[in-house]
């Protein structure tokens, strides 16, 4: 299962938990594993507490968190920044599904990160193994 979401701004948080829920819903998994992967170069996947501080407080780290530096990249793109974050952090991330659901905590939410926005169309991509 495939959904797109756009972005509007260069660095963003967004939660997607909504549109993996529902994937979940929609193959009957009962137990089993659901990956959640962004096919982009500058974007990454986190599972996390979304509250409004608390995404205001990723940002920060994500515009503070690499040394400056004569990139390489930026001679040629100029976006290495959101490509060396979306390394760190990755593309994808793997929840358990129990009991028909995903086993998220209280707090956790599925977090897509924009690096490089704004961008109109970022595909999101959600496979589930069952294993029951
Ligand atoms: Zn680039």
């Amino acid at each position: 299962m495939q959904f797109s979401i756009s972005t509007k701004k260069k660095i963003e948080l967004i939660d997607i938990t909504g549109q993996v829920e529902y994937a979940v819903e929609r193959s009957g998994a009962k137990t089993g594993a659901c990956t959640v992967y962004a096919p982009h170069a500058t974007a990454a996947i986190v599972i996390n507490e979304f509250e409004s501080n608390l995404q205001k407080d990723f940002e920060k780290v994500f515009e503070a968190i690499l040394p400056r530096a004569d990139y390489m990249h930026d001679h040629i793109d100029n976006n290495a920044s959101a490509h060396l974050l979306s390394g760190l952090f990755g593309c994808s991330r793997t929840i358990p599904v129990e009991e028909g659901k995903l086993a998220l905590g209280t707090w956790q939410r599925i977090i897509f990160c924009e690096f490089d926005g704004p961008r109109s169309l970022r595909n999101i991509l959600v496979t589930i193994v069952k294993s029951q």
